[in-house]
């Protein structure tokens, strides 16, 4: 999954920090977060990906296997097995 960051501007103008190449929004969406005072904050998010597609494809595939990872850490931790 690419980074998500709550919208702040310009920040998709910066060049990928692996490649260097172009980055674009992939998709925004808000999100609706309670607040202790019982209102409602709204947070604007945005997906940031790489233009280039091969830097992209082997970004998402790292971070995949990283939540594999933390995935096993976690159900081990659950299960009492971990060492
Ligand atoms: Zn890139």
């Amino acid at each position: 999954m690419p980074k998500i960051t709550s919208k702040t501007l310009s920040y998709e103008s910066e060049p990928c920090n692996r490649c260097g190449s172009k980055r674009r929004i992939s998709k925004t969406w808000k999100e609706k977060i309670p607040t202790l005072t019982g209102g409602i904050l709204i947070q604007f998010h945005s997906q940031i990906v790489c233009t280039n597609t091969v830097c992209q494809n082997a970004f998402d595939k790292l971070l995949f296997e990283e939540k594999q990872k933390r995935e096993d850490i976690r159900l081990k931790k659950l299960t009492g097995k971990s060492r």
